[in-house]
């Protein structure tokens, strides 16, 4: 039972043609990037093959067209998770654009951005909360800005289930806080986060909200206005589309207060020798030559999954992750990372197979062409807390289907008995 059509979804992805090792090719990396259906691979050559050029910038047909494509681009991105135009920013990445929050709140803390941007300068004492489940994508850059600025960073912690301890939560944001940077869904855990409710608990102390929807952006529908959060990040690659392109979102308000962090070409009104004046956002954080093709075969990606319809992906992607955990929890010597019922989840598993590392799993799983991710998954203060150093990651996108995920779990019934594990 699956609400979208796999056979046909399958076909539109050339990769998952290809055999490995001699097997049909089960891709459960999705996680880390996702395969490419051919209106993206399209989108992106027709761009360089008839319209390359420079935005913004030439007065010929070429470049005129170009810019078009590009801001349309933005159009169709801003518009997908829920945004206006001008509340998108392109970065190469989630990364890139968490990094360019932090150092621009680190610049309005060196007094850049006048009187506008006082509102983001942190003081010594100040606290910047994060959870002890994030990617270290959005935890080293909080690391990085407490240390230029003196403020100190929080954690809210993990449950034994994988689920945020709220209740602790609620006392770690305080009138201390400026900042509480979340991210929307594990990348280990899968388990999609109480966004409102964290999102109320900054609100009421007056902190900024940073959204990591890396992992909730390919999988869920978004209206970030709605959910009310400050600024959110995602990456292109993950979500059908090109790498090098991603997004940062932020309300227009706060974007045009904050100081930027990347300067130089397109991103000013007048320059002089001595001084510069920023345009308004988005241009003021896009310094420089962006990625233009990967921007248009990333809106071609969004079309693609507006196209199948958000709550359609979810439901399946659901579907598929409830086969995985089944599947998974009665074989001897495996546990399931975050195995819980009580939050809602995206198409994602992580676990541990006792005696057994996780490479060793991996290789064992890709010599039967079934493609996971182990090891820390960037989000080793996680694993941590679980007692690991390293986990095995299923992870599905609109293209899985559930033969994919049954292969999954037969290789993994037999990794004990391949490895010698007995007990
Ligand atoms: N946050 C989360 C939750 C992620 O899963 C990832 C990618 N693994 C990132 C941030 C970083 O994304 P990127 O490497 O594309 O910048």
């Amino acid at each position: 039972e699956t609400a979208l059509d796999i056979e046909a979804i399958r076909a539109d992805f050339p990769l998952l043609a290809h055999e490995v090792n001699g097997h049909p090719l089960a891709y459960l990396d999705s996680g880390a990037t996702s395969q490419k259906p051919q209106a993206v691979i399209d989108a992106e050559v027709a761009f360089l093959t008839n319209t390359n050029s420079a935005v913004h910038r030439g007065a010929h047909t070429l470049a005129a067209e170009a810019t078009d494509l590009f801001e349309d681009a933005r159009s169709t991105v801003a518009g997908f998770v829920g945004a206006a135009d001008d509340e998108l920013v392109w970065t190469s990445g989630a990364t890139a654009g968490i990094n360019l929050l932090a150092y621009s709140i680190g610049n309005a803390t060196l007094g850049r951005g006048g009187e506008a941007a006082r509102r983001f300068a942190l003081r010594p004492g100040d606290t910047i909360v994060t959870t002890e489940s994030e990617h270290h994508a959005n935890l080293i850059p909080w690391q990085e800005l407490a240390a230029r600025t003196g403020a100190t960073l929080r954690h809210i912690p993990v449950l034994d289930d994988g689920r945020l301890d709220m209740d602790a939560a609620a006392t770690l944001v305080d009138d201390s806080t400026r900042i509480l940077a979340f991210t929307h869904v594990s990348n280990v855990l899968g388990i999609i986060n109480p966004v409102e409710d964290l999102i109320a608990l900054a609100q009421r102390v007056g902190a900024l909200t940073v959204l990591d929807a890396c992992q909730s952006a390919p999988h869920v529908a978004l209206d970030l206005p709605a959910l009310g959060v400050d600024f959110a990040v995602f990456s292109g690659h993950k979500m059908l589309g090109p790498y090098g392109i991603g997004g940062l979102y932020g309300r227009s308000e706060l974007l045009n207060a904050l100081p930027p962090f990347l300067t130089g070409g397109s991103m000013i009104t007048t320059v002089t020798l001595d001084h510069a004046d920023y345009l308004p956002a988005p241009q003021r954080f896009e310094a420089g030559t962006q990625p233009v093709s990967q921007a248009v075969a990333l809106a071609a990606a969004v079309d693609y999954l507006t196209g199948l319809g958000m709550p359609a992906v979810h439901a399946h992607e659901v579907m598929l992750e409830k086969r995985m955990r089944e599947g998974l929890r009665p074989i001897p010597g495996i546990r399931l990372l975050g195995d819980t019922d009580l939050a809602p989840r995206v198409g994602l598993a992580s676990f541990v197979v006792d005696g057994v590392h996780a490479h060793d799993v991996g290789q064992f799983l890709d010599a039967q062409g079934v493609a996971v991710r182990v090891g820390h998954h960037c989000a080793q203060p996680l694993h941590r807390r679980f007692g690991v150093t390293a986990s095995v990651r299923a992870s599905a996108s609109v293209y899985t289907s559930t033969e994919d995920v049954d292969r999954m779990i037969d290789a993994v019934s037999g990794v004990r008995a391949f490895f010698g594990v007995t007990s």
